[in-house]
């Protein structure tokens, strides 16, 4: 008998197998709108131009492989802190730590929410899938309610506002600041006053997932509106941040957390949390990505070549939305098709079914998640008007 007997298949993610999938088709006619990566015009991968400029410096200034330390590299989390609290960066009261990216920093946030005696979770569906599997690991209870009204197309308001109100105090709501994935369906500015207050009113726990800042409006600071409306409610909450998408490091996993504490007598107790958590999982913060990063944040020139460089990757998803829907428009493609407008960032959330996904890629080489999320950005003038005429074939069932 194995010592490994035991073990169980774990089920596999949906995207994983599509991707092997995809993989195996040669044909030149393919279009992968799968993961969650941003590509160029040209269908690669991009490495955005400040990030080659950072990584000069470095090779040049060779800061060797030494340990980091365990809170992580100073500049780069002041830096992270900077591009999303903006002017409350500098404030005493928020403890922040570097983490494997953005998933490092949920696992950071949800366990030490558990260490600090809670465990209850409130996630909208449907939201980035790795939410229940960390919630899950950290001992945590996830509760659902609906973020997006498939039939409207449209968050469902109604359904937060319940939860809000029902869920017992010191619950945790686990919000996407932008660009929400899969649905690209973000909050107003008065939806998230309403959010904030009455989190505030319900005694209720924030966590803000910032993955895709700048992507929405282009404008990274904008983005991050709702952290700084937060800050000013005086509350305690924390966000997790990730610079895999909004500084293209994904395999460098450089990401931060942040803990914003009321009480300033327990920020040592949060503080020390934190590392003795971190120590267990890491030891040491990761340095490559976070060095990049903090490259970036020093130096005046390059965070303005940083903005731009967000910027036009922002312009390129607003107009490759675009001329989906004039396609649509010109086809005359049954079905409401003004969603890919009104939705922001890397996702469209499209509305076609898992049959209609099946189809394309089984006839038409085309392949997306099986709930309909197509990263937009990998279409592009080569390759868009054969992806929707594709999508109005299988929509009209031909
Ligand atoms: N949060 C959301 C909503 C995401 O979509 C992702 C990645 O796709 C992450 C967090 C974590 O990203 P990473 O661990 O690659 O930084």
């Amino acid at each position: 008998m194995s010592i490994y007997s035991k073990l169980q298949i774990e089920p596999a993610d949906p995207i994983i197998k599509v991707m092997v999938r995809s993989a195996q088709d040669s044909s030149p006619d393919k279009v992968d709108v799968t993961i969650g990566v941003y590509k160029d015009e040209d269908g690669s991968s991009l490495t955005f131009p400040v990030v080659k400029k950072a990584k000069e410096i470095l090779h040049t200034n060779d800061p060797g492989h030494s340990y980091t330390t365990m809170q992580g590299i100073p500049e780069f989390n002041k830096g992270a802190r900077d591009v999303v609290f903006g002017e409350y960066g500098k404030n005493d009261n928020i403890v922040t730590i570097q983490t494997i990216s953005g998933t490092g920093a949920i696992y950071m946030a949800t366990n030490f929410l558990t260490e600090a005696g809670w465990k209850d979770y409130y996630v909208g569906n449907p939201a980035w899938s790795n939410y229940y599997q960390t919630i899950d690991f950290a001992g945590g209870k996830a509760h659902t309610y609906t973020h997006y009204d498939e039939k409207a197309q449209k968050i469902d308001f109604d359904s937060l506002l319940e939860a809000l109100n029902t869920a017992p105090a010191n619950s945790i709501f686990l919000l996407q600041t932008c660009c929400h994935n899969p649905t690209g369906a973000d909050f107003s500015k008065d939806q998230w006053k309403t959010i904030g207050e009455l989190m505030k009113k319900n005694k209720l726990i924030p966590i803000l997932d910032t993955a895709y800042q700048g992507f929405a409006t282009g404008d990274k600071y904008e983005d991050a509106w709702p952290v700084r409306y937060f800050y000013e409610l005086n509350i305690d909450f924390l966000v997790c941040q990730s610079f895999s998408k909004n500084l293209g490091l994904y395999g460098e996993r450089t990401g931060a957390l942040h803990v914003v504490v009321q009480d300033r007598n327990l920020l040592p107790n949060v503080t020390s949390t934190l590392l003795a958590l971190f120590r267990k999982i890491c030891s040491f913060a990761p340095a490559w990505g976070a060095r990049i990063a903090a490259e970036v944040f020093k130096s005046e020139e390059l965070t303005k070549e940083w903005d731009q460089n967000v910027a036009d990757v922002t312009k390129r998803l607003r107009t490759i939305r675009e001329k989906v829907h004039q396609k649509f428009v010109e086809l005359k493609t049954p079905g409401d098709w003004s969603p890919v407008l009104v939705q922001t960032g890397l996702f469209w959330y499209s509305g076609l079914t898992e049959d209609h996904i099946e189809q394309l890629a089984v006839h038409h080489h085309v392949y997306a998640t099986t709930y309909g999320r197509i990263n937009v950005s990998g279409l592009n003038d080569a390759n868009i008007d054969y992806f929707c005429r594709a999508v109005d074939t299988v929509v009209r069932g031909s």
